[in-house]
């Protein structure tokens, strides 16, 4: 006798050979898919190419009913759908690139249940009329999409999605699959809290990719090792090369076409149709240089792009993890190679201090931006602190980065961790208040600035006992112990506070070894107090 989930599972299988062509489901594809289609909640944690589709795609096709699949990327939408009924799903997508005639075309399929999928960006849902039509029709599905966008801490809040927990309420009895690729811990409790799925069941995959090679070197003339490193490794191999400016995408496009290797420019600022000739001679031609602003990757799927280099640093370890993920997804040996200087942390730090949004916005950037320095600075494994950035678990080494293929200088940095730890822990234990960084190295380095009279702490034991080293160094430390975790920062104000990994160092179990700060990689002197 088949049981109910041997039914299931045997569908959906039969849905992936016949629809897709493929022939067996990856990694935690399956049983997300059974437990979706049998009716469950689910959270999905699945990096970039890592098959997140199916996870929906599949119930939406088993399940009968149209799923409806919320998406911020409208811009891929026509893709998408295109790509589906190639395959001979029956796709449509309501968004506001379409007129009102086409529209109405997609939701009449709709309500005739003549579509197994259907793609609405999220701010369709906070409209009345959309929420009608949807109650007027048979959802199978519910599919999040860039479920990440929830969070409120996240780089990429959107908050139309705070009105999807309305879906919920409304459909409680449809299944719903929130999926992203970028989800810390925290991020991952947001999701499940504000989009309202307590009970939903959490798929978590391996973030770690083997065949990538990271490595982040001092950037000196970013063009000229850009151009040697290719030149000795990567002759002939497509890749990408982010850039932070447009400006500097078409320098280095130039650049590199100038010194025989061919390469095109990919940015906003482009026509629509040079774009597109672009990145449509990227998917076809074999070794092909796209020199591109992050506008450029999303939803591209070429297995073989052997590099991916950053010529400018990265906003957050997400954006780096993403971007850099473009690479090697056919599994084999690939590079992530990255120019890291001074200069990028002034500036970015200058457009943190000079953008739009509030207070909490900086602050959120500012500390994204600590990661990825961190990221940059650590004398770890680079895989190891990728994986642990992202809740995973992590091996020591790698054998497959910079810092394992040639360990960097370190130095015994114990006595310093502790000085700035046995700080936090007297401002928080004395004084029951904490502290940001700048604080604490003002105490450490014995600076009467106004806060420090204010609060007395030029009356703590630990008043000043920090000279040996200057204010950018004990910054590199801070870091450092951020990357390590062996120090968090909180809430949003950017507070240290210790972790479980404090008392080790704070009791002398434990060793801590920091990165020797080459010159590129030394902090920026942002402010002098006098
Ligand atoms: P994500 O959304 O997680 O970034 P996609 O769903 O776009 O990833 O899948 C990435 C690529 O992997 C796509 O080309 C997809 O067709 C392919 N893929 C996904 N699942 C399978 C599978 N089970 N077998 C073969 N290829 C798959
Ligand atoms: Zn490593």
């Amino acid at each position: 006798e088949v049981t109910e989930r041997e039914a299931v599972q045997s569908e959906a299988l039969a849905t992936l050979h016949r629809v897709f062509g493929y022939d067996a489901f990856r990694g935690e594809q399956e049983a997300v898919i059974e437990h979706v289609v049998s009716g469950g909640d689910a959270v999905v944690l699945m990096p970039t190419g890592g098959g997140k589709s199916l996870c929906y795609q599949i119930p939406a096709l088993v399940r009968p009913g149209t799923g409806i699949v919320v998406s911020p990327l409208i811009a891929l939408m026509q893709d998408q759908v295109d790509a589906l009924r190639a395959l001979g799903v029956r796709a449509g997508f309501v968004n506001s690139t379409q007129d009102f005639d086409e529209r109405r075309t997609v939701e009449a399929e709709f309500l005739a249940g003549e579509l197994d999928l259907l793609y609405l960006a999220p701010e369709r849902l906070r409209l009345d009329a959309t929420l009608d039509l949807l109650s007027r029709g048979k959802i199978s599905v519910f599919a999040i999409d860039e479920a990440h966008c929830v969070a409120q801490w996240g780089h990429d809040f959107r908050p139309d999605y705070l009105t999807l927990s309305v879906l919920g309420q409304r459909w409680p009895d449809v299944p719903r699959i929130a999926l992203t690729a970028t989800a810390t811990h925290a991020t991952h409790q947001e999701i499940t809290q504000r989009l309202g799925m307590p009970d939903a069941r959490h798929f978590v995959a391996s973030f770690d990719r083997p065949n990538i090679q990271y490595r982040i070197v001092p950037k000196a003339d970013p063009k000229k090792q850009l151009l040697s490193f290719l030149r000795a490794e990567h002759e002939g191999d497509a890749g990408i090369v982010y850039c932070l400016s447009r400006k500097s995408v078409e320098a280095t496009a130039e650049y590199l076409s100038k010194n025989g290797i061919e390469a095109v420019p990919y940015h906003a600022g482009l026509d629509a149709g040079t774009r597109a000739a672009h990145q449509s001679r990227f998917l076809r031609e074999e070794g092909l240089v796209v020199c591109a602003t992050i506008a450029f990757g999303m939803g591209i799927d070429k297995p073989d792009v052997r590099f991916v280099a950053h010529l400018d640093l990265p906003k957050s370890v997400e954006g780096y993890y993403q971007e850099t993920g473009r690479a090697g997804r056919d599994g084999l040996a690939s590079t992530a190679w990255m120019a890291y200087g001074l200069q990028d942390v002034v500036q970015q730090r200058k457009l943190i201090n000079m953008g739009e949004g509030d207070e909490a916005f900086r602050r959120r950037a500012s500390s994204h931006l600590d990661s990825m320095l961190a990221l940059c600075e650590t004398a770890r494994c680079r895989r190891a602190q990728l994986l642990t950035y992202f809740g995973q678990e992590a091996p020591e080494s790698c054998g497959n980065c910079d810092t394992c293929l040639t360990p960097p200088e370190t130095w015994d940095g114990t006595v310093a961790a502790q000085k700035i730890l046995s700080t936090v822990v007297r401002l928080d234990r004395e004084r029951r208040q904490k502290f940001g960084a700048g604080q604490i190295i003002d105490i450490l380095l014995g600076k009467r600035t106004a806060k420090v009279i204010q609060f007395d702490h030029d009356q703590l034991s630990v008043f000043g006992i920090g000279e040996e080293l200057a204010e950018a160094e004990w910054r590199g430390v801070v870091r450092q112990l951020l990357a390590q975790g062996l120090i968090a920062v909180e809430g949003e104000y950017g507070t240290l506070v210790l972790t479980e990994e404090s008392g080790s160092v704070l009791g002398r179990q434990r060793e801590v070894l920091l990165r020797k700060e080459t010159k590129p990689a030394a902090a920026p002197r942002a402010r002098r107090s006098r």
